[in-house]
């Protein structure tokens, strides 16, 4: 069964591995999710589209998913943009939230995941901190709460990296309150007109590295199958969120890390703060949102993406071959009032082993090519029964499906359908004058065939 031989690359410990889960036929999977102060650019979409089609997968070989991704609505980027615009940080974080659930939509995610905030979960998160300053993992200095990274045995797991050499590294935020360069804020005592809280540290805000492990906690009460992410999160919040989980329940929080590769623009690294960005609304104005996903779906998600206009074109031109076989297979089904629901092909066994194999989605996307030409050989072959022509259909719609990727099909009325059969006799029977005539009102109809 493809349910029990699926193979994972494991971030933690830089292996393909066996996936098997905690509780068996179910996976609990968190993912973390925006910042909410701004639109997503494509980068920021490539994590929401390649979980989610991993989460199709997994329910479609027969698990029961439980997915969750955090929004962060409480940080320093808020504050600054609700003081700008003159309005809330509510109104903020809940205009991008909405904007961000939409843009999920579009590309076709899943309904089905449960999004939690940090503004209702700060009852929890000023505990937890306190447990790990009672146990001696945090320490307050000067106005903050910072933990202590040599308060573990192995910080540094997960980015395979020895405190040693990261006292020196270049991305950890040098502070002289700090005992350790590495040590990260758990707490920040705040005197701004931003949002803060009472605690037994002072009032203040939640640093960003604790919110996940605790959201995890209370959600999934305690290790869950899979953390994910994009790359350029593993370190240090990937890492610190292990380092807090370590300090209290002694655990990795996850047993399958998993991160995506960047999508970078003309070999850059993408940056907000840089401004070189492409924000994925207009991307979704430019071409179809499924041409992006099918863009992103393209390549393996541990794969750096460069992107651009003409391969995002290319992509774009591949998607409406793909949505155009769909409607005409559909079409083909419904005029011959194809009862009977096909089976299942041999074809899609290699597409969900290519799943299976730390979810190719490049590969998988090369067998559906596949199947798009089979159905497309076989469209135009009129002795092929109905029956395969079901098969093929039932196939195609499968793959599409983990793949989220759906095509916009409009079954036809009665009337309308009874207008292209007269058109299919008309051509039959070569009388070519009423054959235009009634082609004419199809596509006064805009029915496509
Ligand atoms: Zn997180």
């Amino acid at each position: 069964m493809i349910k029990d031989s699926i193979k994972v690359y494991n971030s933690l410990s830089n292996k393909i591995e066996d996936f098997k889960t905690i509780k068996p036929n179910e996976v609990s999977m968190y993912v973390c999710g925006p910042t909410v102060y701004n639109h997503i650019h494509i980068g920021n979409a490539r994590p929401v589209i390649f979980f989610d089609t991993v989460k199709r997968f997994l329910e479609y070989v027969g698990y029961k998913v439980k997915m969750v991704s955090n929004f962060t609505d409480i940080d320093d980027k808020i504050i600054k943009k609700a003081l700008e615009e003159n309005t809330t940080e509510e109104e903020v974080s809940n205009k991008y939230i909405k904007a961000y659930l939409d843009a999920c939509d579009k590309i076709g995610c899943s309904k089905d995941v449960i999004h939690p905030k940090v503004t209702e979960n700060i009852e929890g998160i000023i505990n937890f901190i306190d447990a790990l300053v009672k146990t001696n993992h945090a320490y307050q200095s000067q106005d903050d709460v910072y933990f202590d990274v040599h308060s573990i045995k192995n910080y540094g797991i997960l980015s395979n990296q020895k405190l040693d050499n990261l006292e020196s590294g270049v991305r950890i935020e040098v502070n002289e309150n700090k005992k350790d360069p590495a040590d990260f804020t758990l707490w920040k005592k705040t005197k701004d007109f931003g949002k803060k809280w009472d605690s037994p540290f002072g009032m203040g805000r939640p640093g960003w590295h604790t919110e996940c492990v605790v959201m995890i906690n209370e959600i999934f009460g305690g290790k869950i199958d899979i953390h994910g992410g994009g790359i350029d999160i593993k370190f240090p919040h990937h890492e610190n969120e292990i380092a807090q989980s370590m300090a209290l329940y002694n655990h990795t929080i996850a047993n399958y890390w998993i991160h995506n590769a960047r999508i970078d623009l003309s070999g850059e690294k993408m940056s907000k703060s840089l401004g070189n960005v492409i924000w994925l609304k207009d991307v979704m104005v430019a071409y179809p949102p499924q041409a992006y996903r099918l863009f992103v779906l393209s390549n393996h998600y541990r794969q750096t993406i460069n992107y651009s206009d003409e391969l995002m074109q290319k992509t774009a031109n591949e998607w409406e071959k793909f949505a155009k076989t769909y409607i005409a297979l559909a079409r083909r089904l419904e005029l011959n009032d194809a009862k009977e629901v096909g089976t299942v092909l041999p074809l899609m066994d290699n597409f969900l082993q290519e799943m299976a194999y730390d979810f190719n989605t490049a590969n998988a996307v090369s067998v559906l090519y596949t199947l798009q030409k089979k159905i497309n050989t076989d469209l135009r072959n009129s002795n092929c029964s109905i029956k395969e022509l079901s098969s093929d259909f039932k196939t195609y719609q499968d793959m599409l499906e983990i793949l989220g990727l759906q095509v916009d099909f409009k079954a036809l009325t009665s009337e309308e359908k009874a207008l292209v059969k007269a058109w299919q006799q008309a051509r039959l029977a070569k009388d070519y004058q009423k054959a235009d005539e009634l082609r004419n009102k199809i596509n006064e109809a805009g029915i496509i065939l």
